[in-house]
């Protein structure tokens, strides 16, 4: 069942829509959070992003504001209570097993992102 997963991923992953500023561009522009995101995702996966994106290399990207947003909130990384963070942003779930799971995908996804962002040679 993994393997069947895993060719899944690597044979249709790809296809998936995630942008939330391609419209205009009729592809993924690559710099979005949610595009961030999503190339973060496949670099953690290990699966081959065949995604087209209008722009690829990051690098001169730096102070466009969803892409500086991203670098930010990696840097805090190791200097916020990421628990705290989490709460800032609104009310958590009452289950303190279910927020801690939600923290720790939080933490995860932070981390998928500094994996990312730390390939580029920034500008
Ligand atoms: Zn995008």
């Amino acid at each position: 069942m993994q393997i069947a997963r895993a060719m899944w991923s690597e044979s249709f992953a790809h296809a998936s829509y995630s942008c939330g500023k391609g419209k205009r561009l009729n592809q993924h522009c690559g710099r979005c959070v949610p595009c961030i995101i999503r190339r973060a995702a496949f670099v953690k996966a290990k699966i081959p992003d065949k995604t087209g994106y209008h722009v690829d290399d990051l690098s001169s990207e730096a102070h466009n504001d969803d892409v500086f947003a991203a670098r930010i909130t990696v840097a805090q990384l190791a200097s916020r209570n990421i628990s705290r963070w989490v709460c800032e942003a609104g009310p958590l779930l009452s289950n303190s097993h279910e927020r801690t799971q939600y923290v720790d995908v939080v933490r995860r996804g932070v981390e998928e992102l500094k994996t990312f962002l730390g390939g580029f040679r920034w500008q």
